[in-house]
């Protein structure tokens, strides 16, 4: 096992990561930014590291830094979070060089998987059904003559995407020649790989992923699936597990395609392999997340497994401990991110947090870095903590996850706190008939 693990990450997950250190004994180290000084992450860790100014580029996106703040601490191991340097795999070989264990897939499965069109490709060979598509798109007319075959609309994805940032949506010929060249400037901008590829645009398809874990002697099981089809700007704002929909029978088959997909890039540790099913029932793989999700805990719920102490042990080169028929999921889990945004218009919101009231009780789950009196910069993501309820089925999971969003208090800056609340009292909701544009589709009518 390792001497000491550093945490190259912030927040509500670095936390969630100390956590499952401690309770293995593994001693920690944090790094922080300037403005990150006073954070839970920091006084949580045995030891912590200051690695640069707020902006992430100086500081937690710092190679440089990390690789020298995880030496001097003395750490063998570096375990990235989920966004930040999680998926990068030049940083995954620069642990490597300077004999620090990256927690995670290999450089090699990374760079394989972190290209969408790459992971397409090989998904269709290992016969993991794909949306109809295309591979990298050169230029305007391959893109015209692509799209008539696969039929408006389509979508124009990055293949170096991430974040629900750079998809357009094309309903036409005209819009697509408008879009393309629009999109392309996005992904330079935003990933600094200006490729895209076109998918068909699917209608109301739900969004369905299935939870993996691997070890490094090719042994791959499936931990169920997750419904994240409650969604605003492609980036998920409630998941569940088990989805509402899925039987038995279709159960196996995902995981089955899962598994499929993480053994034909040798997948070792944690990681989700995301799938849209259609209204008709068809599945087809999207993309595969190497990395810890943020709604990993509906998982750890209702399967009892700890995904973070398990994507330890896997870096660590130990035999996954469980076989797939020890896998069983009992109860059902649902999760609420709290954003630290408006109510109605999502804008970001900082400050200080004046006041601070979580909610408690059976089946309650909080993961959260916030403490009453912190500063919430305007630096980082706006996810302040996951309220998570479990229950006996997927109506008492409902039922206490309203209760608990009624009970909990944020002062002091704006939350998304009232349009959870009434996102979870919708009938469609309690009713799980939802799909990736339920949220818009709402906003839009009112
Ligand atoms: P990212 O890597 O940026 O998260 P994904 O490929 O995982 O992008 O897609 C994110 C979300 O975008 C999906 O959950 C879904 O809501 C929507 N989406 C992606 N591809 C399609 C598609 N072909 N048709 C309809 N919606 C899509």
């Amino acid at each position: 096992m390792f001497r000491k693990i550093l945490i190259a990450n912030r927040g509500e997950i670095a936390v969630r990561v100390i956590r499952a250190c401690k309770q293995i004994g593994i001693p920690t180290a944090a790094i922080f930014s300037e403005a990150d000084q006073n954070s839970l992450h920091v006084k949580l860790a045995d030891q912590a590291i200051c690695i640069g100014p707020p902006p992430s580029i100086k500081s937690y996106l710092n190679v440089h830094n990390i690789i020298s703040a995880a030496l001097i601490s003395g750490a063998d191991a570096i375990h990235p979070g989920y966004g930040f340097l999680s998926e990068n795999p030049q940083f995954a070989e620069i642990c490597g060089s300077h004999h620090l264990t990256f927690i995670g897939p290999s450089p090699e499965a990374m760079s394989q998987l972190g290209d969408k069109a790459k992971a397409r490709e090989i998904a269709h060979k290992a016969g993991v059904p794909i949306i109809p598509g295309t591979p990298v798109v050169e230029n305007i007319e391959q893109a015209l003559k692509e799209a008539k075959k696969i039929e408006f609309p389509v979508i124009i994805k990055a293949a170096a995407g991430g974040g629900g940032k750079g998809m357009r949506v094309c309903f036409s010929l005209k819009e697509l020649e408008k879009n393309l060249p629009l999109a392309q400037g996005e992904a330079e901008a935003a990933f600094g790989d200006s490729r895209v590829y076109l998918e068909k645009y699917l209608i109301h398809p739900r969004h369905i992923e299935v939870q993996i874990l691997g070890d490094q002697f090719g042994n791959v099981i499936a931990l169920g699936e997750r419904e994240c089809s409650l969604q605003r700007k492609h980036q998920k704002v409630m998941e569940e597990s088990p989805s509402a929909v899925i039987n038995p029978s279709t159960r196996e088959k995902i995981q089955k395609m899962a598994v499929r997909m993480a053994q034909a890039v040798h997948y070792s540790g944690a990681g989700t392999v995301e799938f849209l099913m259609e209204p008709n029932g068809n599945f087809y793989m999207i993309e595969v997340n190497a990395r810890i999700q943020v709604e990993h805990p509906v998982t750890e719920i209702v399967t009892g497994i700890d995904l973070v102490i398990e994507q330890i042990s896997a870096a660590s080169g130990e035999k996954l401990i469980y076989k797939q028929d020890q896998v069983v999921i009992q109860g059902h889990a649902i999760e609420c991110r709290i954003n630290a945004e408006d109510s109605r218009t999502f804008a970001p919101s900082a400050g200080t947090i004046e006041k601070l009231h979580w909610a408690g009780g059976p089946g309650i789950r909080v993961d959260s870095h916030l403490r009453a009196g912190d500063m919430i910069p305007p630096f980082y993501d706006s996810m302040i903590g996951k309220l998570i309820a479990y229950g006996r089925n997927r109506q008492e999971a409902l039922n206490r996850l309203t209760a608990a969003l009624d009970e909990t208090e944020i002062a002091g800056v704006k939350t998304n706190l009232a349009f959870q609340r009434e996102l979870t009292r919708l009938p469609a909701v309690q009713k799980a008939e939802i799909h990736v544009t339920f949220i818009e589709e709402l906003l839009k009518e009112k």
